[in-house]
């Protein structure tokens, strides 16, 4: 999709902010610094619609953006935020958990896992909920052009691996330094706001 629009919707902290239209939603998800931002932002050619490397600690919200009058992207905050208290990570992490299991608007979940290391045991729990719930999945591994191309391979088997990934999903390698896989997840995208 060549995107002219894309626009911020609402950063919403409770369910009654969701914008109350029937456009088909692809959520985000993805540990703090995974290069969540830079993904959205090449998705979209813009520099700086998702806000880069947002700092730890701050407002958790789900933020919803409209792109081309078709679709919202929802991008949903990083996990693994140590500052935030355990209460509100609970309080957030229920909002959440709500949101990716109940919404009917959400196609598929983009589930965003960094291609250098093995999953984090919140990426394996991020995952395995999605497929609790039969949430479709594009799994997009970031930083690829931090790999030699020799070694894809072996990463990409360790990450399924400790993902027990399901081969109906998509598995998509991503750079947002060489946008290798931006047409690979419009496609994945598209075919998912179809289903
Ligand atoms: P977020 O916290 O998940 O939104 O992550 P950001 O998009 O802010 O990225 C975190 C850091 O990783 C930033 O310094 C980015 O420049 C860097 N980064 C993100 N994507 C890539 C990538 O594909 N390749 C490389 N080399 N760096 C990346």
């Amino acid at each position: 999709m060549k995107v002219h629009n894309a626009d911020i919707v609402i950063s919403a902290v409770s369910p009654a902010q969701y914008p109350d239209t029937d456009l088909p939603e692809i959520a985000l998800a993805g540990r703090s610094n995974v290069g969540k931002s830079s993904f959205i932002n090449t998705l979209v050619d813009r520099r700086n619609l998702a806000r880069t490397s947002s700092k730890p600690g701050k407002t958790q919200t789900l933020n919803f953006f409209i792109i081309e009058n078709a679709l919202h992207f929802v991008d949903v905050p990083g996990y693994g935020y140590a500052k935030v208290s355990k209460t509100e990570r609970a309080k957030w992490g229920k909002m959440i958990e709500t949101y990716l299991a109940e919404r009917e608007q959400l196609k598929s979940v983009i589930s965003l896992v960094d291609l250098r290391h093995a999953p984090s045991v919140e990426d394996v729990q991020m995952y395995q909920f999605l497929k609790y719930y039969d949430i479709p999945v594009i799994v997009v591994a970031t930083k690829a052009d931090k790999i030699p191309r020799s070694k894809w391979n072996k990463h990409i088997s360790v990450i399924k691996k400790a993902l027990d990934f399901d081969e109906q999903d998509e598995f998509i390698l991503f750079s947002s330094v060489t946008k290798q896989g931006k047409e690979e997840a419009w496609a994945a995208i598209e075919a998912a706001m179809v289903r």
